[in-house]
């Protein structure tokens, strides 16, 4: 399809030649008007003639354009190119969509699209052994008829969810299904599901053995102890030699009474279920007994308290307790003993915030974002010379993930730091009319 075309105005001239012959042989026979009404006539049928072919042909298009004078075969093959250009994109398309489909078939994972009106527009064959959605029996079904747990029900409604949704079983044998949405055109959503049970189990595995390891190593621990405190007031051992080894052994048993008894409570809180929180909880009261209890035991320091909220937030009072208490034991452990500790409940653009500021050691940034890992510590030894277990802030973190909670820490070196956490508020203590909807029980 490589012909050369004469230019619109070769094709023009082809017209003005054509009308002048007209004119030229009515000029000889004596009827010049008729003769350029004669080349004009045929000009118009040779124009038509190929408007009728090239309206043919695009209502059937055959594989080659017809045959065409000037610019009439240069609009036909423009169209034969166009037409052929697009029948090449929709078969690379098709081809990339068969093999998109085919991919997605045989993926382990689910894979379901829905449209924006929620309806299945298409599932994988995962999708039927994980969700018992079949394809294309169920194509048109709402998926929340389909997929009936009330917390992927709670996720579906969220526009942009920034965490995949993971669903534990409730019951032996069932799945831990791990489900993720992205949306695409226009409004249409793309429901991964992941079978995780595997990882769920071991998981489950990993915090039952630290539990029941922490378990057992307490009755030993609490003989030992006991013993180390008879034999320190045993008189035959008042003699330095011995009392320094056994303050030490004393000392480190301490550290590991203080180590399991975090080991066992973070093992507890884990396997408690997660955002199951139901329980109105005062937090301006409980931050209130917190620092009593803290006062009462360092009773050398400042403790600065300032409560300017009512909110209650839906939590567990024991796991809030820890968390708060551990951010207030560290904010006293890594400043001076003469610089005081600021403790605040205020609400701050619509969230109720617990906030801890010291005035102490600060930390450098390149250890924030591991800070909360179990056992990280900035600075080992002086962790454990002032009896950090390397536990703390782990605790800290996971109570503010299953209340939903917001955990931010700001620290300049030297400086001192502020560790926060920022709550939904469910009720006020006023009203105790609760904000969020839900079973709600009030404790405090
Ligand atoms: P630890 O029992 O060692 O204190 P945490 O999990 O509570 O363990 O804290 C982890 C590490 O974070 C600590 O070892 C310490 O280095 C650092 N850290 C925590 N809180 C503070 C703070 N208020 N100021 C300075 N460093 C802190």
């Amino acid at each position: 399809m490589n012909r050369r075309y004469p230019s619109l105005l070769y094709v023009f001239r082809w017209a003005v030649f054509t009308l002048l012959v007209g004119v030229a042989v009515g000029s000889l026979l004596g009827l010049p008007l008729e003769g350029l009404c004669v080349g004009l006539v045929l000009v118009l049928l040779h124009w038509a003639r190929q408007l009728h072919r090239a309206q043919r042909w695009i209502a059937e298009p055959s594989e080659e354009p017809p045959e065409g004078f000037g610019v009439w075969g240069q609009l036909f093959d423009g169209i034969y190119l166009l037409q052929r250009r697009n029948r090449e994109d929709r078969q690379r398309l098709e081809s990339a969509l068969d093999y998109l489909q085919d991919s997605l078939a045989s993926m382990r994972d689910a894979a379901v699209i829905v449209d924006r009106r929620h309806n299945i527009a298409w599932s994988n064959d995962s999708a039927d052994f994980l969700l018992g959605i079949k394809f294309p029996e169920d194509r048109g079904q709402p998926v929340l008829n389909l997929i009936r747990q009330p917390k992927f029900h709670q996720y579906f409604e969220l526009d942009a969810p920034d965490a995949p949704l993971r669903i534990d079983p409730t019951t032996e044998g069932e799945r831990c299904l791990q489900f993720e949405l992205s949306t695409f055109g226009e409004g249409d959503r793309l429901i991964f599901v992941r079978d995780v049970t595997q990882q769920y189990r071991l998981e489950q595995m990993r915090r039952d053995f630290v539990g029941n390891v922490s378990h057992e190593l307490r009755t030993p621990l609490t003989v030992i102890k006991g013993y180390i405190d008879t034999l320190q007031n045993v008189p035959q051992f008042e003699e330095a030699r011995f009392q320094r080894p056994l303050a030490q052994m004393n000392e480190q048993t301490v550290r590991m009474e203080n180590l399991l008894k975090d080991l066992l409570w973070l093992s507890r809180i884990e396997s408690a279920e997660t955002l199951r929180k139901t329980a109105l909880t005062d937090v301006a009261q409980l931050v209130g007994e917190t620092v009593n209890e803290l006062r009462a035991a360092y009773a050398d320091r400042d403790i600065w308290l300032t409560v300017d909220s009512g909110a209650l937030v839906l939590g567990d009072r024991q796991e809030l307790h820890s968390a708060f208490s551990n951010l207030i034991i560290n904010a006293l452990k890594y400043s001076d003993a003469d610089q005081p500790v600021d403790v605040r409940w205020l609400e701050h653009e619509g969230r109720a915030v617990f906030s801890v500021l010291d005035r102490g050691i600060g930390i450098a940034k390149r250890h924030l974002p591991r800070l909360t890992e179990r056992f990280y510590r900035v600075d080992k030894s002086r962790s454990q010379r002032i009896g950090g277990t390397g536990l703390g802030l782990a605790i800290v973190k996971h109570v503010a993930t299953s209340h939903q909670a917001e955990l931010t820490i700001d620290s300049e070196l030297g400086q001192g730091s502020e560790f926060a956490l920022s709550f939904e508020i469910a009720a006020r203590e006023a009203d105790e009319v609760p904000i969020a909807s839900g079973p709600i029980s009030i404790s405090s």
